[in-house]
């Protein structure tokens, strides 16, 4: 059963994961790379399909009908100045895998490779993911309303995400709620502009929203469960002309962060109340702009029990249980269709100075970890399509 990956097939999966890292590209543009899959694909004879304009899925059927599992790898990258000094650092200026998903890619591939040899070995249908756009604007929901779970059904799917907090030869799986919602808000304060000298005449937005930005901590420091975890967030606030003039317009921006579903929709309407509040308050107003985001993750408590089990026992390989973190990944909506699991992978080591987290332009992995994840990936859908967890 066990799943050791192999010294050449390894190095493949090094391979293509340096040359995916030298051509970043960004969401809905990962031409080069949906390319690269697609060649890999052909040269081991799997099936493939274009899915969401630059998302490749393939499907790999075992010897008989049974339990079908899907594995998902995003292929994005990030407009970031990579700074590595890496001699496979991107070609291409402004954009970096600063997010790992370069080594998704090139995992799943590198899992694309064990399965077809061992087809024999499983009942039902494998269905790799290679999904767009995961840091904006989301290439999983056109994914999934194109059927990828539906045709063949899914009973299980899986992702994984490289973490630089657990060493490499580990890997973390938590139930429960694993990524946050990222809720997007935007604020516009109106008052009527005037001569700084005037304040009566009149009516300052400037005030209202300062006011505004400190009262909306409020809602996580006295109104939300100090053990449900919440995010708000102002990150921009922009307005006002000049010294002396009263400003009639500021807008602010901001992210709004939750766990669980109920904490998501608490802190939308205590945003929106805090604002009309002020507004009433302060005379100006407040117009409440909430761009839906991702929707949280949450890992389905049987299959994620189930699944880091089997693994302490087939794969030999050290699995521990991260708290969860407040970033966003669409992965969710993948993991509210069927039940899904977020497995994050270790790649932490001094020796590969890959401590560094994501999305910093100084970001590493060290590559020893590929074969432990392309072996996961192996794993799960072996224990899912055999029915063992
Ligand atoms: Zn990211
Ligand atoms: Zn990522």
């Amino acid at each position: 059963m066990a799943a050791q990956i192999e010294r050449a097939l390894e190095d493949r999966i090094i391979e293509l994961r340096r040359e995916i890292h030298r051509h970043p590209e960004l969401g809905f543009e990962e031409h080069e790379t949906a390319a690269l899959v697609e060649r890999e694909l052909d040269a081991l004879s799997v099936e493939h399909r274009r899915c969401a304009g630059t998302g490749v899925v393939a499907t790999i059927h075992g010897a008989n009908p049974g339990r079908n599992v899907a594995l998902r790898a995003d292929m994005d990258a990030l407009p970031v100045a990579e700074r590595t000094g890496l001699s496979f650092a991107s070609a291409v200026e402004g954009k970096m895998h600063a997010c790992g998903h370069d080594a998704h890619t090139a995992m799943l591939l590198g899992a694309a490779h064990v399965l077809t040899r061992r087809r024999t070995e499983f009942a039902g249908t494998v269905v790799l993911i290679f999904q767009p756009a995961e840091e904006g604007p989301g290439g999983a929901l056109p994914m999934l309303q194109a059927g990828v779970l539906d045709r063949p059904k899914a009973d299980a799917v899986a992702m994984l995400h490289v973490d630089s907090r657990l060493d490499v030869g580990t890997v973390g799986i938590t139930a429960g709620g694993v990524s946050a919602s990222t809720d997007e808000l935007r604020l516009t304060v109106r008052g009527r502009g005037g001569h700084g000298a005037y304040p009566h005449t009149a009516v300052d937005a400037m005030p209202a929203a300062a006011a505004l930005v400190l009262a909306l901590q409020n809602i996580v420091a006295r109104e939300t469960d100090p053990l449900a975890s919440a995010v708000v967030t102002i990150g921009t606030i922009a307005g006002g002309y000049r010294n002396n003039v009263i400003a009639d317009c500021v807008t602010l921006s901001g992210t709004l962060r939750a766990h669980d579903e109920t904490v998501r929709e608490e802190l939308a309407r205590r945003v929106a109340r805090i604002g009309s509040g002020i507004a009433a308050a302060y005379g100006v107003e407040i117009e409440l702009e909430l761009v839906p985001g991702y929707p949280p993750v949450i890992n389905d408590e049987p299959l994620t029990r189930g699944f880091a089990a089997y693994l302490r026992l087939e794969g030999g390989l050290r699995v521990e249980e991260p708290p969860p973190t407040m970033g966003g990944e669409d992965f969710a909506y993948f993991a509210q269709h069927v039940p899904g699991v977020l497995i994050r992978l270790g790649v932490r080591s001094e020796a590969a100075q890959s401590f560094h987290p994501g999305h910093s332009p100084l970001f590493r992995i060290d590559e020893a970890a590929l074969k432990y994840g392309t072996q996961t990936l192996v794993l799960f859908a072996l224990a899912v399509t055999q029915d063992a967890i």
